[in-house]
């Protein structure tokens, strides 16, 4: 104690103990004293950094900086200095310190030695760092995203904007000054200022996890722009009150205007298409009257009047009644095209296995068909139009059986996994088709074979994939000419009730 009570060893215990780095120098710069902690910092004993001058420790480029300096102190401008500069620790590692330097002067007020006192900076610096770098890339994303920004004080009602805010709406940042809620509210349309206001409220309240709208903003020039408005509450008071609430504004104005040319476009073709489905259904409708007229007069004609017609008289009949008949079932395929476009499809969970069973049954009973092999796997439960969805695989297994080969009738049904998507398929072993003619067969009345060859109007691949656009899915073929053909087809995924067991190599007879 009584040590202590002798000055001069309480400053060295104050100096030894300090947590800061604390040096005595010369006029010269040569260390006289230093305390544990700048050591410590340095990686030094202290008789190590006696040994050295500050220079030694200073990393090149920043001792230009302490000279001039002590320059300035030794002239006697200055009494003292602070700056920031970047030692080097015993290890080679550099790392920053802040340095505190004071003149010490004798009575007569001349520089005899220099105070240094150091503080460890590094960390700070670290934080400055990644401050700094975190606050550049908010500032690339908000350039890159061209977003302007918005912060909402709740309590004084002022918003902070960037300059991009301020120029969607055609003004610079000055312009708007001072930028309060008011600022918005007066540039918001105002039916969209209720819905703004009531999304708020709801996104205050808890009930909405964001607020987010697209909003009319009216432009300096008075013309509206399309604003997509994106924003979160971040803070609150201790009672729950919102306090502050930040977030985005984008234009979008020409997203705005794409997609009502995109809307009016599709309209004009929904319109023109219900037009031309009418304009079909009307007119087949129409034309079997009349046509039913000539078909029963041709044929009253070559009943009654057959003994009194000569050879070629009674073949010109033949031909305009099997014209008649043609006609006919033009028409009536005609018709059943153009109501598959009518209406909405019919909603019902769908068993495909039922409606395979019904198609192959009513296949099989018609003549000739008896000896077709048709087998099935599995196929799921499905939701769509049955009627349909009956017709649809009725047209791709008539085919199957029409468009035979030389060999017995294979026909396979199933299902398959593409690119995790369910595929349905009809597998056949008859003719094929040369790939040329991929598309051209899903065409309305386009047939490949003459009428001699195969019976056909050319229209039931055309409704199969009418049918199948309806269901949100595709159609297509893969053959090779005298090799079979499959026909595949997908539905909209949300059509699947649940996924059953649906390998296509469960094979069972039907
Ligand atoms: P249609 O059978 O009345 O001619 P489709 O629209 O059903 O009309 O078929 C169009 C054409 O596609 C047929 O004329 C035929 O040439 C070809 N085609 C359809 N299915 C098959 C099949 N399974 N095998 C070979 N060719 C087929």
């Amino acid at each position: 104690m009584t040590a202590l009570q002798n000055s001069e060893n309480v400053d060295r215990l104050v100096v030894d103990n300090a947590v800061i780095g604390i040096a005595l120098s010369g006029r010269d710069g040569k260390w006289i004293r230093v305390n544990r902690a700048l050591g410590a910092m340095l990686g030094y004993t202290e008789a190590e950094l006696l040994e050295l001058n500050f220079t030694k420790i200073t990393q090149a480029d920043d001792v230009v900086i302490d000279q001039e300096s002590l320059q300035k102190l030794r002239a006697g401008e200055v009494t003292s200095f602070t700056h920031e500069k970047r030692y080097i620790h015993k290890d080679g590692h550099l790392f920053w310190v802040r340095v505190h330097v004071a003149g010490v002067y004798d009575s007569d007020g001349v520089l005899t030695h220099h105070s240094t006192q150091v503080v460890d900076i590094s960390r700070t610096y670290e934080l400055e760092q990644e401050a700094r770098l975190y606050s550049e890339r908010l500032h690339n994303v908000i350039e890159g995203t061209d977003a302007g920004t918005w912060e909402w004080d709740c309590v004084t009602g002022d918003i902070v904007i960037n300059d991009r805010w301020a120029e969607i709406v055609g003004y610079t940042r000055d312009e708007l000054e001072p930028t309060t809620v008011e600022t918005w509210k007066r540039l918001i349309h105002p039916d969209d200022l209720i819905h703004a206001m009531e999304l708020l409220d709801r996104h205050f309240d808890g009930d909405l996890h964001a607020y987010d709208l697209e909003v009319r903003m009216q432009h300096k020039e008075g013309h509206w722009v399309w604003v997509h408005n994106r924003g979160k509450l971040f803070e609150r008071s201790d009672q729950g009150r919102p306090l502050r609430v930040a977030g985005t504004h984008i234009d979008i104005t020409q997203r705005k205007r794409d997609e009502a040319a995109l809307l009016a476009a599709n309209n004009a073709l929904v319109k023109s298409n219900r037009d031309l489905e009418q304009f079909a259904y009307v007119a087949s409708h129409d034309l079997q009257e009349p046509l039913r007229m000539v078909a029963s007069f041709t044929k009253l004609l070559s009943r009654n009047y057959a003994d009194e017609l000569d050879d070629k008289a009674r073949e010109y009949i033949n031909f305009a009644a099997d014209g008649a008949q043609r006609m006919q079932q033009l028409i009536k395929d005609l018709l059943s095209y153009s109501r598959i476009g009518q209406g909405y499809v019919d909603d019902e969970a769908v068993d495909l296995n039922l409606v395979q069973e019904r198609v192959v049954r009513s296949l099989q009973l018609s003549n000739g068909n008896a000896a077709a092999e048709i087998y099935c796997g599995p196929l799921p439960v499905v939701h769509g139009d049955p009627g349909q969805l009956q017709q649809l695989l009725h047209n791709l297994v008539a085919n199957a059986i029409k468009y035979r080969g030389d060999k017995p009738i294979e026909v396979t049904i199933g299902t398959d996994q593409r690119n995790a998507e369910m595929v349905f398929f009809v597998r056949d072993n008859g003719i094929g088709i040369d790939p040329e003619n991929f598309e051209r067969i899903f065409e309305i009345f386009q047939r490949l074979h003459a009428r001699s060859e195969y019976a056909g109007t050319g229209i039931g691949l055309a409704i199969c994939k009418r049918i199948v656009e309806r269901h949100g899915g595709r159609i297509w073929v893969e053959s090779a000419l005298g090799e079979g053909a499959t026909f595949f087809f997908t539905l909209h995924p949300d059509r699947f009730g649940t996924l059953e067991s649906t390998s296509s190599d469960d094979r069972s007879a039907a």
